[in-house]
């Protein structure tokens, strides 16, 4: 199959370290860099992506279309100026770092930031002229402003963010002291082929919760998985053996893997209701019917299989300052997801994402 997206990930950890926070550059392939990006998060920024440039000069060129726009590579001062918008999950700082730093030195074009109301208000509170001068905008009118706030609602529609790029967003629960903290969660959708891919911001388990809405989402994931939906983005912020009061509105390895196992569980479900339906709509055909859906209808209570074709990518690791691994923490929690998920076969490809890597979707 084609690929659809490409995302570039400017950092992906989830603190404390602010040289490697949650950013991701996204564009539609059938786009060049330079015809617009989606900033995904804006955690890391400039800073990172000149690093990264540093090491993998070409990485921004590779996936020009043309050969004339690959030379000479462009520089991190090029790439930030295509940004033509913001999508963030929720404000906490390692979401919302660079695109406040960046604010007053983005040139001319005034950028939209997509998020929950919450959200935006949140970020206002940093842009009071206080803690950042006020760069942004609530009014479409208002030219000056660097930043505009976009609200996105939670009503089940996509929402367009750029020409080739729209989003559907679900609020889920983020932990919080006293009342709870909503951050977000993304269906991304490429127009035109209707691919997507799923972007979770940072997330509590459902069994947690005190507002338990992952079971939402896997709901809407599970009919689309794996043909229209094949990646999902999800944090899992601890390693393995972590306390549940520990969490701090966070997944681990183990909370993970009962995430899944709920998705899993809703994709069998949407077979078995696929198998019953195609059953009783063509009795009367000859072919058997499980092989016109080239579908096996799933035993119960079994989930073996049922995440085949899905790529889970693990992101938002936080760092251990005095680790004991012998390798990076994202590579340790991501083998421990894999490990966890493997022992009750659900298929699902876990991967551990790296800052500077280059993922096509
Ligand atoms: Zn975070
Ligand atoms: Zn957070």
């Amino acid at each position: 199959m084609r690929s659809t997206f490409d995302l570039v990930v400017l950092g992906c950890g989830g603190g404390p370290s602010e040289y490697n926070l949650s950013g991701y550059l996204l564009k539609s392939c059938d786009t060049t860099w330079s015809q617009g990006i989606i900033a995904l998060e804006a955690g890391s920024g400039i800073g990172a992506l000149q690093h990264i440039l540093r090491t993998t000069p070409s990485i921004f060129s590779a996936t020009f279309p043309t050969a004339a726009e690959s030379h000479p590579p462009p520089t991190a001062a090029d790439i930030y100026s295509w940004i033509q918008c913001y999508l963030i999950t929720h404000a906490h700082l390692d979401h919302v770092n660079s695109l406040v730093l960046s604010a007053g030195s983005q040139g001319a074009s005034r950028r939209e930031v997509f998020g929950l109301l919450p959200t935006l208000k949140d970020l206002q509170m940093v842009f009071s002229d206080r803690l950042w001068p006020n760069l942004a905008s609530w009014d479409e009118n208002d030219s000056s402003a660097a930043l505009l706030y976009s609200t996105l609602q939670v009503d089940g529609r996509y929402k367009a963010i750029s020409p080739h790029i729209s989003v559907r967003t679900f609020s889920v629960s983020h932990g919080g002291h006293k009342a709870p903290y909503d951050s977000a969660t993304f269906f991304i959708k490429h127009n035109t082929s209707g691919r997507e891919f799923l972007f979770f911001g940072d997330v509590e388990p459902d069994s947690v919760a005190s507002h338990p809405r992952n079971l939402e989402v896997w709901r809407a994931v599970a009919p689309k998985i794996p043909i229209v939906l094949s990646s999902i983005f999800i944090e899992c912020s601890w390693p393995t053996g972590r306390a549940d009061d520990m969490l701090y509105g966070h997944l681990s390895p183990e909370h993970l893997r009962d995430e899944l196992v709920n998705l899993a569980t809703e994709v069998m479900k949407v077979r078995r209701q696929q198998v019953t339906e195609a059953a009783s709509s063509s009795a009367s055909s000859d072919k058997p019917i499980r092989k016109r859906l080239k579908i096996s209808p799933p035993s119960p209570g079994s989930l073996e299989g049922a995440l085949k074709g899905l790529r889970v990518y693990i992101i938002h690791c936080k760092d251990d300052l005095r680790s004991t691994y012998s390798e990076p923490i994202n590579q340790v929690i991501a083998g421990q997801v894999r490990a966890l998920t493997d022992e009750l076969s659900l298929g699902a490809e876990i991967i551990s994402v790296e800052q500077g890597m280059h993922i096509t979707i």
